[in-house]
């Protein structure tokens, strides 16, 4: 179809070129979001800042890599073909298989042609008489679109410590999250690593292995559940894909997580001591993240969580030989869960090689980083390379980049100042036609996130189409359904006990960011609900303008 005749039916100039739909970000939520919108009929450019496609799995090329749902479910659902021919050749898939999937994905349906690589947004203003979005790139150039869609990702934007000296450190530096691309040898090398979450608990076995020695600073302990990963067998998948569609709709619409797993209905002080006992020791056995639905109450009561948090505490003394290093691995200070849960291979028993130091960076800040040191607490810490584990300025990083200005000149960065609004996680009032894939307000980073990106892909583009077919040209949240939303999604999270961690879902990691939990916690299941109930009202909550006219269909 050409641009010129777009699906929107507006006629439009030769220059600048001109598309219905500009789609931010080619990870897993743009290319999904490409090929549902092409299959509309409609034009789409997608610009991906990025080499090549697959997102996270393009940037966090470090040792360990993996993802921590299993890959049979961390994997896209919408192709009954694609999730029947490939093999995933374990539990949970190292990051170049996934990244090869991703990979596949975009050739097996041709979504290459409509991507720009190498490409950043850097601006997006609307025009309020043309009702169309202009949008400019890294490489100078303008384009308008009638809609755009934020597929930036949760989990994009690196983030770079602010310590004293990092800039005059002679050794290599590196960030999990934007890992190069040749491999990387610490052999014989001294390394150090600042950080302790899911990105470090995953790297430092490996490391360790091949370093001369690391050493590890440690301002957080974080719990972490053996993830027990190992090869699938052909019988394993073949169990697994006979039963897609049941784990594929138990996980859109019964989970709270987008995981299928079993729903607990009971809570831990509903067992006594033995039992309990049994029932952790069965999922510690059993590995990974559904550890933390043994019971339906350890995320809402602080007495049942302890008793969680204990057991894996006390593994921990178990597994770790040094008392103080094991002392000091022993998360304190916030209810197990309330941070993203890392799962690990070995990443406690690692502290137990005679290669391996833990630092305590919390009560010896760090004073500065010295050509060839990590200077704390007054000692000097040799290293020849360090390694940033240091997370990421999670949900609203990399919107924030993009310098995006909606209706009277606002910009969404001053409209999110004192932290994100939304309206299901999916718009912003005062910036029509511009959706979010799992923004913030939605159950995004707290669940199985292809989950939400299918369901959020399908949402936004059963919405443009319903726009399309009554010559509708605007859309936008309303100002009283997103504060009511705003105060739902704070509300729940209150019920809870999330907000009792300084995590990045509360935006705690990053200095000056406004401290609001930003995911919806309501559940997978009852949010998918809420959003199809609101389509099902006309697009409850929304204010839309424009003719109800037909308009022409775009030719495909
Ligand atoms: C190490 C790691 C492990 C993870 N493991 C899991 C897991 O096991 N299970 C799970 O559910 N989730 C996991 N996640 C979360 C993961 O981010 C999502 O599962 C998923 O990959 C997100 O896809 P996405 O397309 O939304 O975003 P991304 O994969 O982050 O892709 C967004 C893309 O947008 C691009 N972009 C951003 N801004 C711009 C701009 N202005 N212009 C152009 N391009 C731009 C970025 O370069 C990026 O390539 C993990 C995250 C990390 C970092």
């Amino acid at each position: 179809m050409s641009a010129l005749q777009s699906a929107s039916g507006k006629s439009h100039a030769a220059n600048p070129k001109t598309y219905d739909v500009v789609v931010v970000g080619a990870g897993f939520a743009g290319m999904y979001m490409l090929h549902r919108l092409r299959r509309l009929g409609l034009s789409v450019r997608v610009y991906e800042q990025g080499g090549d496609v697959g997102g996270t799995w393009y940037w966090n090329r470090y040792p360990g890599a993996r993802c921590d749902v299993e890959s049979m479910q961390y994997s896209y659902s919408f192709s009954d073909e694609l999730q029947q021919e490939w093999d995933w050749s374990e539990r949970y898939a190292p990051q170049p298989e996934i990244l090869r999937y991703a990979n596949h994905v975009a050739d097996r349906f041709k979504l290459r042609p409509d991507i720009a690589l190498n490409t950043r947004v850097d601006r997006a203003d609307f025009d309020e008489h043309a009702n169309s979005w202009s949008v400019t790139t890294s490489d100078g150039k303008t384009v308008t679109a009638t809609y755009i869609v934020l597929a930036t990702g949760c989990l994009s934007n690196a983030r770079m410590p602010d310590i004293k000296g990092l800039s005059d450190f002679k050794g290599k530096v590196y960030h999990t999250g934007h890992w190069p691309h040749e491999r990387i040898d610490f052999t014989g090398r001294r390394v150090g690593v600042i950080g302790t979450g899911s990105s470090a608990i995953q790297s430092v076995p490996v490391i360790a292995e091949q370093a001369s020695h690391l050493t590890v600073f440690q301002r957080t302990a974080n719990f972490s559940i053996p993830a027990r990963n190992a090869a699938l067998t052909e019988q394993e998948r073949q169990a697994f894909r006979a039963k897609y569609p049941e784990i594929r709709r138990f996980a859109r619409e019964e989970s709270r997580n987008g995981i299928y797993t079993e729903m607990p209905d009971k809570g831990a002080l509903d067992d006594g001591d033995n039992e309990r006992r049994a029932k952790y020791e069965q999922r510690w056995s059993r590995g990974g993240l559904t550890f933390m639905s043994v019971y339906n109450n350890l995320a809402l009561d602080k007495a049942a969580n302890d008793t969680a948090a204990d057991f894996v505490r006390e593994k921990i003394a178990e597994i770790v030989r040094d008392p103080e290093t094991a002392r000091l691995l022993r998360p304190n200070n916030h209810p197990i869960g309330t941070k993203r849960i890392c799962i690990d291979t070995d990443y406690f028993a690692t502290f137990n090689r005679p290669n391996v130091m833990l630092v305590d960076i919390k009560s010896n800040p760090f004073e500065e980083i010295l050509p060839n040191a990590v200077r704390t607490g007054g000692k000097d810490y040799e290293i020849d390379a360090l390694v940033l584990a240091t997370g990421f300025d999670a949900m609203t990083g990399s919107v924030a980049k993009i310098d995006i200005r909606g209706r009277n000149g606002q910009t969404l960065n001053q409209k999110w100042a004192e932290g994100p609004k939304t309206y299901l996680g999916l718009m912003s009032a005062g910036f029509p036609n511009l959706f979010i894939i799992t923004g913030p307000g939605s159950p995004s980073v707290l669940s199985n996130m292809i989950v939400s990106i299918e369901q959020h892909v399908d949402w936004i583009s059963d919405c443009i189409a319903f726009m399309r077919d009554r010559g509708l040209d605007t859309m936008e949240a309303k100002k009283d359904a997103e504060d009511n939303w705003v105060a739902h999604v704070n509300e729940v999270a209150h019920t809870t006990l999330y907000p009792q961690a300084n995590s990045w879902y509360m935006g705690a990691n990053i200095p000056g960011k406004p401290q609001i939990f930003m995911p919806y916690i309501g559940g997978v299941g009852p949010y998918r609900q809420i959003c199809n109930d609101v389509a099902a009202k006309g697009y409850e909550g929304f204010a839309m303008t424009g003719a109800e006219r037909p308009r022409k269909m775009a030719a495909s």
